[in-house]
């Protein structure tokens, strides 16, 4: 005789589409911001004058392939 039983798997909960679409919008506006700073900031545009964003994140910048120096 067997002592285990086989349960019905839990469903995960349906997420609509309404609740994600600010939060997506969020985080896509976030990432083209960090891929702003990243890759152009500074070579190619700049909003702040100097060279420190540029130097923060300049490792990212050649780690992810945009063009430099
Ligand atoms: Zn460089």
């Amino acid at each position: 005789m067997a002592l285990t039983r086989s349960l019905p798997a839990p469903m995960p909960p349906a997420i609509p589409v309404r609740e994600i679409l600010p939060w997506a919008i969020l985080g896509g506006l976030l990432l083209m911001l960090g891929i702003y700073f990243v890759g152009v900031e500074q070579g190619a545009l700049a909003i702040f004058n100097g060279m420190y964003v540029h130097e923060f994140v300049h490792d990212g910048r050649h780690l992810l392939g945009f063009p430099c120096h």
